[in-house]
């Protein structure tokens, strides 16, 4: 098999919103390539911004950059909006975005004026949007609810890594807003997105917030035949879940493996990107020895074939996002 330095790899959950000429050098380094993904969060800059930053990248390095737009929610319940929102897509994949990413605060932050409940994915007035999606074959690239351990206090969580974060961020931890729709309905209103728009091609960032159980990771794979998943973020659960169950978890990549797609979820910031290439690698390519802020002490990396490999870190990006140019 080829070494990781040239393996081909696509990083498909990828965001930079500086130009920095540095991913450049990386893409040949390292043989990746990337997805920058645009994104409706507050602690980014404005969606403008952001597609400005990733079509310079796109005339620098063709062959390296390709990206996902987004879109605001502001004014979503105003007459025009869609019009706005069908106009800017249009825009976009014109000018090269590959997919559209939609994002958490649709189901944990955004309230209905008429009733004062939370706007969630499966509500009727994303029915033009997915409809729109679906007919023009268009990705989405969802990042709906969060972690099962959002919903838990810090001591009960099973990862440093979200303890860490939510920490950080008590703005973001649903355990201390109970407010917000719980775990069960988030996965729910995607699930129902899955069903009802068979023909939209669908990826889970994140491990699609089912980070904590292959077999539910599983169950939804074999009911929803348009679910695929990306691993940014979220492989130390997996990790943490080979720990017990290295088969289990092992096979389950396998079986999965044209449904599963790689991705760092590095944000500006190249060291952590070429860490996460090395850490992440060892621990899919080879059976050495890993180590993880998840799991206490070592454990064995899962050594997948190269079969597998090359449909997580390349082929699936190229077919899911099928406007890929390089
Ligand atoms: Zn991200």
């Amino acid at each position: 098999m080829v070494s990781f330095e040239h393996f081909p790899k696509i990083d498909a959950h990828f965001h930079s919103t500086s130009y920095n000429p540095i991913y450049g050098k990386i893409a040949l380094d390292y043989n990746v390539r990337y997805l920058n993904i645009n994104t409706d969060a507050n602690v980014f800059p404005s969606l403008e911004e952001q597609e400005t930053v990733a079509l310079t990248y796109i005339e620098k390095h063709k062959r390296y950059f390709s990206y996902i737009t987004s879109f605001e929610m502001d004014g979503w319940e105003s007459d025009g909006w869609y019009q706005k929102l069908f106009d800017r897509i249009k825009k976009s994949i014109q000018n090269g975005a590959v997919g559209v990413k939609i994002w958490k605060n649709i189901g944990m932050e955004i309230i209905k004026p008429s009733d004062q409940s939370y706007l969630m994915i499966d509500d009727l007035f994303f029915e033009p949007l997915f409809n729109y999606l679906s007919e023009n074959k268009i990705p989405v690239l969802a990042h709906l609810g969060e972690p099962k351990n959002c919903w838990q206090p810090l001591d009960e969580m099973t990862s440093n890594r979200n303890r860490m974060y939510y920490a950080n961020h008590p703005e973001f931890h649903a355990y201390l807003h109970p407010e917000i729709p719980g775990y069960d309905r988030q996965i729910k209103a995607r699930d129902k997105v899955l069903a009802s728009y068979p023909n939209l091609i669908f990826v889970g960032a994140h491990l699609g917030s089912l980070e904590w159980s292959i077999k539910e990771l599983a169950n939804r794979f074999d009911t929803y035949p348009n679910f695929k998943v990306d691993l940014s973020s979220r492989l130390g659960h997996l990790q943490m879940q080979s720990a017990k169950n290295y088969d289990g978890v092992r096979d389950f990549l396998i079986q999965y493996s044209d449904r599963i797609l790689y991705g760092t979820d590095a944000y500006n910031n190249p060291e952590k990107l070429i860490s996460s290439l090395h850490n992440e690698w060892k621990y899919l390519a080879t059976n050495d020895d890993c180590e993880s802020t998840e799991v206490s002490g070592t454990f064995k990396g899962i050594n997948l074939p190269e079969e597998a490999l090359i449909k997580i870190y390349y082929e699936n990006a190229v077919n899911t996002y099928h406007g890929l140019t390089f």
